[in-house]
């Protein structure tokens, strides 16, 4: 391959107009004579990515994460694995992942003492492996919900003396979720009580069977206190890691992915980037879903200073300008100015997609109208195990007579919904069907946050037949909106962090908090969404009343002008 590109070369290969990547090149501040002249690699790279990052329509929830890497090329080279330890509380996953890094972690250059990054890489004899070491579900949750999956395999650890707990069902449901390998470590085999064929047989009910059960799933006996099996335990992740055969190109702009991110007193923001493609050298300049950087310094989990690194290193980078979000994509670029476009780019397709989301709010009911769905993702709570079984039962047997349509519970408990469940349900797309039990107000809230359906009934067969109507498609809630009042912007007060706050006069019915809100400019709708703080005087307020003036400031929206009309509705649920 050449290391320069024409202009009229790449135009073609992205299948873009002449003048659009003039205007592109001109956005981004790269100098050319015609569109014959040369670009070098990396500008070619960088003009690659900004049009990917354009075309990449990015699912609602606002996340500026950017899509999956490439799929990796059997020309890659090797690259090692990415663990995630996950389980119970209490069961064992800090010891495990501490033994590890005391046993093959080389000692660092401050004298042996690790700093904790979010991420680790042992040395093995059959190589190396990167731990991610925030431990139990949520990091991987967090990531995920963000887009990213950035764990290869998943070891699963459960407590011999204790067994198979709600966590751990748990964490196997993310991991299955993820369709992420499952390596089960059955820890403290060195206690009296421990029961190593209790667990083997608990694994069987979840579908987890053990190699001398009749599975295929890899169960190793390990404890993290004396360091029993973990040798055996590092081998197999290495096995499965083979595999898998995990490849990344080792040279180009590198890209990866956000595990973490302190502010630092004195250093300044602190953020730990897993590379999963490319090199990332010190000096390059960095964007991360809204903020940008360049990597002023670069260290290792050991505190060593780096030049550069490799995919499936994790380092800390010293250079961000703001925090950036654990679980977003970070890209290098070919220089600040082009990190700079990208991130004004990304706000305003942002913003602009506030407008699409509140659209989608309303079609998310016509998806489930849709009468080809090919998989029905659940999230399953009820009041008694008796009612779980009860309700999976009857959902199995309507799943096998469904026309190609699989109900597939992802996860089912006994109690309340929790924040957990409304994690999984995100990525993976699912809905959380409850029944007898109810969320408690937060979780509520979380879901609506999040945009995620959740369902709760009092009888199992209303709960039956709405996963019936979902299957066939015959559910078609319709929403309509109720219109609420109606409010004239007169002043926009600029207001430090909130933004812009319409300064109104309530003309007719009331404005409410949290309703949905348009803004009419001359007749023309300019923005969609909601209001998100209403004020009275200095005061927080939940309604204002015609008659009345008001502050209102609206969700992502920072460009309401004196003269316009703010319209506050509701939607309300009509059954067809
Ligand atoms: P986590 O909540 O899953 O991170 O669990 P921890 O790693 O904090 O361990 C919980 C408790 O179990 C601690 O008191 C550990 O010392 C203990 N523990 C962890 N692994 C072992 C083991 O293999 N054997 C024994 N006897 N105790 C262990």
């Amino acid at each position: 391959m050449s290391d320069k590109v024409r202009i009229y070369q790449l135009t073609k290969e992205l299948g873009i107009d002449t003048k659009q990547m003039l205007a592109l090149l001109d956005s981004i501040g790269v100098e050319y004579k015609s569109h014959s002249s040369t670009l070098d690699n990396e500008t070619a790279e960088t003009v690659r990515q900004l049009l990917h990052d354009d075309s990449s329509k990015r699912a609602a929830g606002g996340s500026t994460a950017v899509a999956e890497p490439a799929i990796q090329r059997p020309s890659d080279p090797l690259r090692p694995p990415v663990v995630t330890v996950m389980g119970h509380v209490d069961h064992g996953k800090t010891s495990l992942l501490d033994f590890i890094r005391k046993a093959k972690v080389a000692e660092g250059e401050a004298g042996g003492i690790t700093q904790h990054i979010g991420a680790y890489q042992a040395q093995t004899p059959s190589g190396l492996i990167t731990f991610l070491d925030t431990p139990g579900h949520e990091a991987f949750t967090t990531i995920r919900q963000r887009g990213a999956t950035v764990t290869d395999i998943a070891v699963i650890v459960v407590a011999a003396d204790d067994s198979i707990m709600p966590q751990t069902r748990e964490a196997i449901a993310h991991a299955k979720a993820a369709k992420v390998p499952i390596i089960v470590a059955i820890n403290k085999i060195d206690l009296p009580q421990a029961n190593i064929d209790r667990v083997k047989r608990d694994l069987v009910k979840v579908e987890l069977a053990p190699e001398d059960y009749g599975g295929d799933t890899i169960a190793v006996p390990i404890s993290a206190k004396t360091g029993q099996g973990i040798d055996q335990l590092l081998e197999l992740i290495s096995l499965v890691a083979e595999l898998e055969d995990l490849r990344a190109p080792q040279t180009g702009l590198a890209s990866g992915t956000i595990i973490e991110s302190v502010l630092d007193k004195r250093a300044g923001v602190l953020a730990t980037v897993l590379v999963q493609r490319g090199t990332l050298k010190v000096g390059d300049s960095l964007v991360s879903g809204e903020v940008w950087g360049r990597v002023r310094a670069m260290s290792d989990f050991s505190g060593a200073r780096l030049q550069e690194a490799g995919p499936s290193t994790p380092v800390q980078v010293l250079g961000f300008s703001e925090q950036p979000h654990a679980g977003d994509r970070v890209e290098a670029l070919a220089s600040d100015q082009v990190a700079k476009a990208l991130v004004s780019k990304r706000i305003a397709a942002r913003q602009e997609q506030v407008v699409q989301r509140d659209k989608r709010a309303v079609t998310l009911a016509e998806l489930f109208g849709q009468p080809k769905r090919q998989r029905l993702n659940l999230v399953l709570r009820a009041d008694t195990q008796g009612s779980l079984e009860a309700i999976k039962g009857v959902l199995a047997r309507e799943s096998e007579a469904g026309d190609e349509v699989e109900v597939n519970v992802l996860f089912d408990a006994v109690g309340a919904p929790t924040e957990a469940d409304l994690l999984l349900a995100s990525t993976a797309d699912a809905i959380v069907m409850s029944f007898g039990v109810t969320a408690p107000g937060s979780v509520k809230k979380s879901a609506e946050r999040y945009g995620i359906e959740m369902r709760s009934y009092r009888i199992i067969y209303d709960l039956i037949d709405d996963v019936k109507r979902l299957i066939r498609g015959q559910v078609e809630p319709v929403f309509a909106e109720q219109l609420l009042g109606r409010a004239e912007v007169r002043l926009v007060i600029k207001v430090p962090r909130s933004g812009n706050i319409a300064g109104s006069y309530v003309t007719e019915g009331l404005i409410r908090r949290g309703a949905k809100a348009r803004v009419l400019r001359g007749g023309k709708e300019v923005y969609k969404g909601s209001i998100v703080q209403l004020r009275r005087f200095k005061d927080d307020v939940r309604e204002v009343a015609t008659g009345f003036e008001c502050g209102i400031n609206l969700q992502n929206y920072d460009h309401v002008q004196e003269g316009d009309l703010i319209e506050c509705y509701d939607l309300v649920e009509v059954r067809a």
